[in-house]
């Protein structure tokens, strides 16, 4: 079988974890398969990084930023190759361009184009273990880009796509899925499988097992991904193509604290309001999520709509710039609002899901700002410090512990 196996930065934290990692890479080794290991940066590596970045210049250049980042990844899989060495398994490390992972020059949060994988082929071919540094790759002016943070996943993914692997295995420090996050509720459960469909949802929405993209990858090369532990032999969780998949009809429980809201008061009510608003945050990249538009009157309108976190600063600043261009006054923030969501396949055609989970907050006493809705997830935005009740209500309501 050909298997790529990827390692996140818990599980290659310090030398015993790499030891653990090279023992588990060099058995499937052993059982005569071809294995490939994509390798995140060790524990808060990348965190650090950032905080070594800011003691000298609070606004390095995206490209900069790349380059020092990158080299995160690059000590873990040099570290894993020298323990598999010692081990006495044949490795070889390779950076992103070495491994021909080519994306485009969106540094800090580039996609992948292709993979010319042909180096890592011939190493197989040679028998050797391929380590792959993750996160990162090389864009067409040879510059080195990174994947946006966790972006480690979607180099696993993509690659076992270019590879046409059999098993693409995504190792952490949990056991798999859960209903919802573990630290807040401990008798969350352990999913068995769940559909892309359904881990895309959660992952966006703060789920934090997985990267989003590597799961819209996934899904579009249909590669069955299994979601396991590194400190344990245990099955994990299976994200795969909708078929077999278990019917419940909310499988998660997301919350996701990366959430600031905007609100834009008393601006034009008229055609081309919102297209000039979100066409000027689109040119400047940052994704907007759920939109509130109030009734208009006298001509005027507000609308609130939600960013990630780290945008926040960009999108007021290029709406304060245009402020006038819409014929507005003025421009609110909040960054202490959570988004909590619940996500199942199943919920689609049930429409009292959506009563059943305003019920579980209703009588947790927690008011709801902002809805959204789609096929399989139902978001509420809700004040921060609210969150984790929120969340532990809804996860009872639904009876999602213990199953
Ligand atoms: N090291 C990067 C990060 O911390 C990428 C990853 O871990 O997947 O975001
Ligand atoms: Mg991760």
């Amino acid at each position: 079988m050909l298997i790529v196996q990827k390692y996140g930065g818990t599980s290659v934290a310090n030398a015993e974890r790499v030891f653990n990692v090279a023992k588990r890479v060099k058995s499937y080794y052993d059982e005569g398969n071809s294995v490939i290991v994509v390798v995140s940066a060790q524990g808060d590596t990348t965190d650090d990084l950032i905080e070594k970045a800011k003691e000298i210049n609070d606004k390095p250049s995206k490209r900069e930023m790349d380059v020092l980042l990158s080299t995160g990844e690059q000590i873990s899989m040099s570290l894993l190759a020298m323990a598999l060495e010692k081990l006495g398994a044949p490795v070889i490390s390779l950076t992103g361009w070495q491994a021909g992972m080519l994306t485009n020059s969106n540094h800090g949060n580039a996609r992948i184009k292709k993979i010319d994988s042909e180096r890592i082929l011939r190493e197989l071919d040679q028998s050797k273990i391929v380590i792959v540094a993750g996160f990162q790759g090389i864009n067409k002016y040879d510059d080195i880009t990174t994947l946006g943070r966790g972006g480690s996943d979607t180099s696993a993914v993509a690659l076992a796509a270019a590879v046409g692997a059999d098993l693409c295995q995504i190792y952490t420090d949990v056991r798999g899925v859960f209903t919802t996050d573990p630290r807040i509720v401990p008798n969350a459960s352990k999913l068995d499988d769940i559909s892309f469909d359904e881990m895309v949802e959660l992952a966006s929405l703060g789920a934090n097992v997985l990267h989003n993209r590597s799961v819209e990858l996934a899904k579009k090369f249909n590669i069955e991904l299994e979601v396991l532990s590194s400190l344990e032999y245990e099955r994990g969780t299976i994200v795969k193509g909708v078929k077999q998949v278990e019917k419940m009809l909310v499988r998660g429980v997301a919350r996701d604290n990366d959430v600031a809201r905007i609100t834009i008061k008393n601006l034009d009510d008229e055609p081309g309001a919102a297209f000039k608003l979100f066409s000027l945050l689109a040119k400047k990249n940052i994704n907007v999520d759920i939109i509130l538009q109030t009734l208009g009157s006298d001509g005027k309108q507000d609308i609130s709509f939600t960013v990630p976190e780290s945008s926040l600063e960009s999108a007021v600043e290029t709406l304060n710039d245009n402020l006038s261009e819409f014929g507005a006054e003025k421009i609110l923030f909040d960054k202490n609002v959570s988004k909590v969501s619940i996500v199942g396949a199943g919920m689609a055609s049930n429409p009292g899901v959506a009563a059943k989970m305003f019920e579980a907050l209703y009588s947790a006493n927690i008011n709801i700002l902002m809805i959204s809705t789609s096929e399989i997830k139902i978001s509420v935005l809700v004040e921060q410090s609210l969150a984790e009740a929120a969340v532990r209500e809804i996860h009872d309501k639904f009876g999602l512990a213990d199953l």
